[in-house]
């Protein structure tokens, strides 16, 4: 008989979001009259920007007809999106890309998730706390984590925590670690990172021969020029990062699915017997074994992000849920209530009245304005004290859930 991977054993349920449906599908039975709002799952509500929609249906069409059929692609992507992305989210900020260091995925969880495919057993890694899930458990999987904590840690991962107090800059670690995770703007607490801040973890990754994995797949939102929107605008990044990109939450993609990885070619990793090997072949090589390409139809899709209707109509739907999240933050400081994220973002994190926990202030949301939200304990313990809003939703939602938390607080 097979041997099981054990690792999946050692994952932890997950009980976030599971717990938070129970929750609200109790209330619901027992309040069914109660108009709920939902500000808590991070999906977003706004239809596909027209002009995606207008180069899927032509590419569509032309798998009808023989002369214009594609089968299977290139698992690295078509060259017609990889020169896209050069051209609009590289070249104007200085940036220089080959369309080899460019691989088209269905979104960046997939890569994330298996980036560590290219990376040994034996690597001590790193990430803050609170953080997207995702980058502990597909470790895990693959046995690097270690063991799991009473105290919800796991003992193998050097943890960053960030919070108020250090402004959600994790501190760069006292000791070198193999490659860590990175998230600007941040899920779930929606802060930023300036250039000066980067720099000095670019800084850290080249002395200590670390690898950055850098998630920028909320970078669409950020309005600050201070605020860098890839990690490759500093100097030495092409050394030491891969990273992450998602047309998810830019052009409401979460369905159709489509996202890009950098892997610049001088990005290296040591050989157990200390040769330093690029890791752009060793990706290239795991995608053309184990993927399949994202489809001709949806790349088509997303190379009409570029397009002038595109950019334009792309930008409105940002600017909707941006709008959301300074409807969200302007009532929560008039309460006096401490936020954060939110302007770079589409996520605001704010700290709970009265130094309440997360769950417990969950409950009253839900109990008493009937607005559901996301417990920041749930996305690692500094999150505790914490809520996340989201700011995907409708604008008349937001605007009632504004009105109805300064009506409760007031
Ligand atoms: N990275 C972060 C921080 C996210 O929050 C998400 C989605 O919520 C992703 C990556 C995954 O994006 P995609 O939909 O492209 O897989």
């Amino acid at each position: 008989m097979a041997l099981v991977n054990e690792n999946f054993l050692n994952l932890q349920t997950n009980y976030l979001f599971v717990d938070i449906a129970k929750k609200v599908k109790v209330f619901k039975t027992t309040n069914p009259k109660a108009d709920i709002i939902r500000m808590g799952i991070g999906d977003v509500t706004q239809p596909l920007a027209q002009a995606c929609i207008e180069a899927m249906k032509k590419a569509v069409e032309e798998m009808g007809h023989k002369e214009t059929f594609r089968g299977y692609g290139p698992e690295q992507g078509y060259d017609f999106l990889q020169e896209a992305i050069i051209k609009n989210d590289f070249a104007p900020r200085g940036i220089k890309f080959d369309s080899s260091e460019i691989f088209i995925s269905d979104g960046a969880k997939s890569d994330i998730g298996n980036i560590g495919d290219i990376l040994g057993h034996d690597n001590l890694f790193g990430l803050t706390d609170p953080v997207y899930p995702v980058y502990i458990d597909s470790n895990v999987m693959a046995g690097r984590a270690g063991s799991y904590q009473e105290d919800g840690l796991w003992n193998n991962v050097h943890y960053m925590p960030c919070n108020a107090e250090n402004n959600f800059i994790p501190q760069i670690p006292n000791k070198r670690l193999d490659f860590i995770y990175l998230c600007f703007p941040n899920n779930p607490t929606g802060t930023v990172i300036n250039r000066k801040e980067l720099t000095k973890w670019v800084d850290y990754a080249l002395a200590n021969d670390c690898l950055i994995l850098y998630d920028a797949a909320y970078e669409a939102f950020i309005q600050d020029p201070e605020i860098p929107h890839s990690i490759y605008e500093i100097k030495g990044a092409k050394k030491c990062a891969i990273e992450f990109h998602s047309y998810s939450k830019t052009a409401g993609f979460t369905g159709v699915r489509c996202g890009y990885t950098v892997i610049p070619k001088e990005v290296k990793a040591l050989t157990s017997n200390g040769e330093k090997i690029a890791l752009n072949p060793l990706w290239n090589r795991r995608q053309s074994t184990k993927f399949n390409g994202t489809s001709y139809i949806t790349q088509r899709g997303a190379e009409a992000i570029y397009s002038e209707d595109g950019k334009k109509q792309v930008k409105a739907t940002i600017d909707y849920y941006l709008n959301n999240a300074k409807l969200l933050r302007d009532a929560l400081k008039s309460l006096n209530i401490q936020c954060y994220g939110g302007e770079n973002a589409p996520y605001i994190w704010f700290k709970t009245p009265n130094g309440e926990s997360s769950w417990k202030f969950f409950e009253k949301m839900l109990y008493e304005i009937h607005v559901v939200t996301t417990p920041g304990v749930g996305f690692g313990p500094s999150g505790e004290g914490y809520i996340r809003l989201t700011a995907f939703g409708q604008l008349e939602d937001c605007e009632e859930a504004v009105r109805r938390l300064k009506h409760w607080l007031r």
